[in-house]
């Protein structure tokens, strides 16, 4: 018989400081915490945690898991920011970034104080890939370091096919479509569509190989997603990699079921858009397309005007959450936006939000017939999770490969056609994707024809697969409670000297 303190595990997540990365890994330490009956404490700056406070406010004295937060200072004043500005997302001006970096580098001395207490008594630490030297912190204290990766697995197997194997630096132009190497299908991309990291020996190129270096000497590493969805490169990672790998979501659908969880999720408070929903519950259904493009993009002016354009004229609704940059086209900028929130207001055909978007409350609205998204990966996932199709629109970051995944592999999407990877917030007036290319992208979604109609079956088969994986026998849901079984007995070998 195991005693109390043998069987209970304590485990630490620390979510790296972008809005993105803390939405899913909160998720996934919730998860924790409500299937396996683990003590949580999930590591944060007192800035970002109001992002998920109140899901586990709620989990904690609604449901009596055991789940609370370290929070950490963050060194504003020693960096140069205001209070306040301590979280990658679209609010923070781009000259501020190198600054949050920097705050964010300081935070190490804080965090391994806290790891190292002696009263802290830690079984396992679930750490961001972006904080890599969690890994000596771990070996030091003996325990395992499961690595959380914030996006997919098929965009973490492409990013190794390019270190092992360079096929980049073996064409002629930017411009020629050539095969990715080694993968389980047979995707084609440009140079042009690959991130800088890959191309060059940049900074963040650094950042990536020491990620990947501490990846593989982690004792394994956890995803927001599911085997029926990327079955076959989790089975490629783990023979690549040739570490452990389980796919464990999807976080959002499974640790936000009630209205108040998705309401609220990541953001302050709950996010009041009653005539969002009034709005949206007279339309038809799949009558509306949703437009979003995440928590870290603006757009400059005229591309705003291109997507507008393209909106009014499309023979759909619309939801579009507009972010605008903080330019010198500010007046303008403000002026045109106005004028076409009034129109589409008028006619009945749009809806702007401005701030912070109910996004899973509004994909599951059955009005919503497709999103056009950008294709961070929690947006990618939760589009699947209610079986929508997409419109691909990449900017940075992974955000090409997940287009390949979409379109090529799952076949759920259309793309818009953009051809060119951009560093994250620098898009020029060059860069514009056309309206005409958007309303066309749009109507081969959101029309009746033979493919699109193949398309929404595809999305829907996902989502119903994606339901199957939480449930008690689902390939998340034993994948969740194998991961923590061998966390207890990794606790048990330590206690017992081996
Ligand atoms: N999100 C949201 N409301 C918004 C914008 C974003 O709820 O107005 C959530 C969205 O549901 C997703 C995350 O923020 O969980 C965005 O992550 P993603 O990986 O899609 O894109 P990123 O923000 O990293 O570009």
């Amino acid at each position: 018989m195991l005693s109390h303190e043998a069987n209970s595990l304590k485990v630490i997540f620390i979510p790296f400081i972008a809005t993105s990365h803390i939405i899913p890994m909160v998720d996934m330490a919730r998860l924790f915490a409500i299937h396996g009956g683990v003590d949580i404490t999930i590591i944060t700056t007192a800035g970002n945690i109001g992002i998920f406070q109140n899901s586990i406010n709620r989990d904690f004295s609604n449901h009596g898991r055991s789940i609370k937060t370290h929070i950490l200072e963050f060194p504003a004043e020693k960096v140069g920011l205001p209070v306040g500005i301590e979280t990658f997302n679209a609010d923070i001006p781009p000259y501020m970034a190198s600054k949050v970096l920097e705050g964010f580098e300081m935070l190490q001395p804080q965090i391994e104080n806290y790891l190292f207490g002696e009263t802290l008594e830690v079984d396992c630490i679930v750490s961001d890939s972006f904080y890599p030297w969690t890994v000596e912190v771990a070996s030091k204290l003996g325990i395992p370091r499961i690595v959380f990766c914030p996006t997919s697995i098929f965009s973490r197997c492409v990013e190794l096919s390019f270190e092992q194997d360079q096929t980049h630096t073996k064409v002629d132009s930017d411009y020629d479509k050539f095969t990715i190497f080694g993968l389980p299908h047979k995707l084609e991309i440009t140079r042009l569509q690959l991130p800088d990291w890959i191309k060059e020996t940049n900074r963040f190129g650094e950042r990536m190989k020491v990620i990947n270096d501490t990846t593989s000497r982690s004792y394994g590493a956890v995803f927001n997603s599911f085997y029926d969805l990327e079955g076959a490169y989790e089975e490629h990672y783990k023979n690549v990699f040739g570490t452990k790998c389980w796919s464990l979501g999807p976080v959002s659908l499974w640790a936000n079921q009630d209205v108040s969880y998705k309401a609220e999720r990541g953001h302050k408070k709950v996010v009041q858009e009653d005539g969002l929903f009034k709005w949206l519950n007279s339309k038809k259904e799949n009558s509306v397309i949703y437009v979003s493009f995440g928590s870290m993009n603006k757009f400059p002016l005229p591309q705003l005007i291109e997507i507008a354009h393209a909106l009014e004229a499309s023979s759909h609704d619309f939801i579009w959450v507009v972010r605008t940059k903080n330019t010198n086209d500010k007046e303008l900028e403000q002026g045109f936006m106005e004028e076409f929130e009034k129109r589409v207001k008028e006619s009945n055909k749009g809806y702007l939000i401005w701030g912070w978007a109910p996004q899973l409350l509004i994909l599951e609205n059955k009005a919503i017939g497709a999103i056009v998204t950008h294709l961070g990966w929690n947006t990618t996932i939760e589009s699947i999770n209610v079986g929508l199709p997409m419109v691909t629109w990449p900017l940075f970051s992974e955000q090409f490969f997940h287009e390949k995944l979409v379109v090529d592999v799952l076949r759920i999407g259309v793309s818009v056609g953009v051809r060119e990877w951009r560093n994250w917030n620098q898009f020029t007036s060059e860069d514009l994707v056309k309206r005409e290319d958007i309303g066309k992208a749009i109507g081969l979604v959101m029309e009746n024809g033979k493919e699109a109609e193949e398309m929404r079956l595809r999305a829907k088969g996902l989502s119903d697969d994606a339901k199957k994986a939480i449930l008690v026998g689902g390939s998340s849901y034993a994948n969740l409670r194998q991961l923590i079984e061998e966390v207890r007995a990794l606790k048990l070998q330590r206690l017992n000297g081996n």
